[in-house]
């Protein structure tokens, strides 16, 4: 098998699993107790809490565990409204490429009377700062621009959207669940008011992620309960799964550099080699790009079917996020680029990770070749555009 599907979940590795069996094994006292054996539960949690902060030059009283990326989007989101709507402000200004986490939780905001700026976006998939600065308003009380898409990999001007928020004194989210462990993050130097992490995007359990919040950023708990992390998430840790995100966060972010200049030589040898393939285009811009994230578009061709040949081809491979592949809706995202629905349907994400070769990469692209010229000879639509009757999009 050839697993080039490391956006929707990556293998969980040794590190990792070790540090949950050890903590299952020696730590399972309830951190609350108040004798040793939980005290030193508590002392695994801090030293955990100590290391995840460190990789984002974070202090560890700035970060609060959840069950994951997606419970940490709606937790800066919602805090940021409710915090927002008791000094009168009702606008949030996000981008239409966010993952459903967010997206999601700003309709339900719209739903509730907040209003909602999604920013412009072009065929680079990247958000410039001007329209940020644009879209600013008196009454706006978050700006929330993911730090790199999950779907086409294309890396935000974090650091020049911080800096514009903190003038302007807006708190800032950024949802980095792609980010964390991948390229280098540092909430002081980027001026980030809110963080949400995930475990399993950098080779950590899954179901545990983590909110970083500044001092003084809003933060409303939205589970009532006990008191654990300060107050503002309750329900007894889940240690393990938190100390081994912990390992696998450490590890990721020593190997960045080194990870990074050997995952993107496989990403642009995959590219060079799909480009191969007539009528079909890379999604987003090449640079700033994720080093594992390939995206193509081929024309006359349906994602699912794709999918499914590479399958049995031994390759594990997506249409887009690994939440939207259940729905045969084309990828908001790669509409928000501006791909017509008939192409968005036929697109395919392949991300690599340290764990891929060079020959799995040879392997990949002579099995997309073959599959595509294989559908392509099947297809009504395909016929259709070889003889002219049809007009090529890309
Ligand atoms: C995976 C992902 C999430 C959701 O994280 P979970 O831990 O699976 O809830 C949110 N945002 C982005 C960009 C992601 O890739």
């Amino acid at each position: 098998m050839i697993y080039a599907d490391n956006a929707a979940t990556t293998r969980t590795s040794p590190a990792a699993r070790q540090a949950v069996l050890d903590t299952m094994d020696r730590f399972w006292g309830n951190p609350s107790s108040l004798y040793a054996f939980g005290q030193e539960a508590a002392e695994v949690l801090y030293q955990a809490r100590a290391d995840v902060a460190a990789c984002l030059n974070a202090k560890p009283q700035e970060i609060i565990f959840t069950s994951g990326g997606s419970e940490a989007d709606n937790q800066a989101i919602n805090s940021a409204a409710a915090v927002g709507k008791r000094k009168g402000k009702n606008h949030i200004i996000t981008t239409p490429i966010e993952h459903h986490a967010v997206l999601h939780t700003v309709e339900k905001l719209a739903k509730e009377g907040y209003e909602i700026t999604y920013l412009p976006m072009d065929a680079s998939g990247i958000v410039k700062v001007e329209d940020v600065a644009a879209a600013i308003r008196p009454e706006t009380c978050l700006v929330s621009v993911m730090f790199a898409n999950n779907e086409i990999g294309t890396i935000q001007p974090i650091a020049e959207i911080g800096a514009l928020c903190r003038e302007k004194k807006i708190p800032f989210h950024t949802d980095a669940v792609q980010a964390v462990g991948h390229v280098p993050i540092d909430v002081e130097a980027m001026n980030i008011d809110m963080l949400s992490l995930s475990g399993h995007k950098f080779h950590g359990p899954r179901g545990v992620g983590a909110l970083y919040v500044r001092r003084g950023a809003p933060l409303v708990s939205f589970i009532q309960g006990g008191a654990q992390e300060r107050g503002h998430r309750a329900g007894t840790e889940n240690l393990p799964a938190i100390v081994g995100m912990a390992a696998a966060m450490k590890d990721a972010c020593a190997k960045i550099a080194a990870n990074d200049a050997y995952v993107s030589t496989l990403r642009d040898a995959l590219i060079a080699g799909l480009s191969e393939i007539p009528h079909g285009a890379l999604n987003g811009a090449t640079a700033p790009r994720l080093p594992g994230n390939v995206n193509f578009c081929f024309e006359g061709i349906e994602g699912e079917s794709l999918l499914l040949l590479l399958d049995d081809k031994g390759i594990c491979a997506s249409s887009g996020s690994a939440c939207t592949s259940g729905s045969l809706d084309p990828s908001h995202v790669l509409l928000a680029i501006g791909r017509p629905h008939e192409v968005a349907h036929g697109s395919l994400r392949l991300t690599l990770g340290e764990d891929n070769t060079m020959q799995d990469v040879e392997q990949i692209i002579a099995a997309v070749k073959d599959v595509v010229t294989y559908l392509r000879g099947m297809s009504p639509v395909w016929k259709e555009l070889e003889k002219g009757e049809r007009n090529y999009v890309i």
